[in-house]
């Protein structure tokens, strides 16, 4: 189907949507008119995201599945295509932390971290990517972290991760520029999220000293910009590296 024919409105699927800034995504992107496809490990989690979406007047759908089994991913995406529900827009937020200094850091918890966090985006990627480019429209966001950026002792493994989203997100732009479809890394600072409620409150203090406009993020921060690298405005801006922490990586 070419892009003219496209039947509006847009589909898009984000992970992580159950909670936090993935949750906030979802109504963002659903607030701008689009149907969302809400993944997260557990049913219950994007259970009552995407009814809390249909509650508001939006359309929604919930897919529980763990994004770090490349083949439960690849399964997913052949059955959503296989029912011809066409996703324009995919948001790769699910991510973990498991955090050590690397002399105490196990391979599971270095494993786990760049399984869950980096390679379920080339599995979402590989199995959503190719209709956007035959349609010659589509738009992908990878969330990564200002820890991507920057590194950060203790999370060698979520650091690495973060790194290669980026990584990806550029090459991937540079491959898929000419059929119109964009990827793009939104990387938040500090963000107010069950990820970072349990941190030691001397973590948090420290954190804090670190970013000039004095306060952490909330996920709404992250949910803007994200909508407008979806949007159709934002249809020359590719393979970029947005950070969004109050001013803390400039
Ligand atoms: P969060 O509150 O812990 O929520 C994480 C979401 O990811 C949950 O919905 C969770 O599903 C889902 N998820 C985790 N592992 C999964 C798996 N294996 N399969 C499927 N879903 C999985 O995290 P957040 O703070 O919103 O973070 C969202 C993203 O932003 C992450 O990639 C994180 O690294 C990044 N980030 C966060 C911050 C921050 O300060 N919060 C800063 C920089 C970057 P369930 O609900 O089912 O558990």
């Amino acid at each position: 189907m070419s892009e003219e024919n496209h039947p509006l409105p847009r589909t898009a699927l984000v992970t992580g949507a159950g909670r936090g800034i993935g949750r906030a995504i979802a109504e963002r992107l659903s607030a701008d008119g689009m149907r969302l496809i809400c993944v997260s490990k557990s049913p219950d989690s994007c259970g009552a995201a995407a009814e809390a979406i249909r509650e508001a007047g939006g359309d929604a759908e919930s897919l529980p599945l763990d994004v770090s089994d490349g083949t439960a991913v690849a399964n997913a995406c052949e059955q959503l295509l296989s029912s011809e529900t066409q996703v324009d827009v995919l948001v790769n937020n699910a991510g973990i932390t498991r955090d050590n200094l690397l002399f105490r850091m196990k391979e599971d918890e270095w494993n786990d971290v760049l399984q869950t966090n980096l390679t379920s985006c080339f599995h979402w990627i590989k199995g959503l990517a190719r209709p956007m480019t035959q349609r010659r429209w589509g738009r992908i966001v990878n969330i990564s972290s200002v820890v991507g950026v920057t590194g950060n002792a203790g999370q060698a493994n979520y650091a690495a991760a973060k790194a290669g989203m980026i990584g990806l997100t550029k090459s991937l732009a540079k491959e898929f520029a000419a059929r119109s479809v964009t990827v793009n890394v939104v990387a938040p600072g500090f963000v107010e999220t069950d990820m970072t409620s349990g941190l030691d409150e001397r973590i948090k203090d420290a954190a804090l000293k670190f970013i000039p406009m004095k306060r952490f993020g909330q996920p709404n921060d992250i949910a803007s910009l994200t909508s407008y690298l979806c949007s159709e405005d934002a249809n020359y801006v590719t393979g970029k590296v947005f950070t969004v922490d109050g001013g803390m990586v400039i």
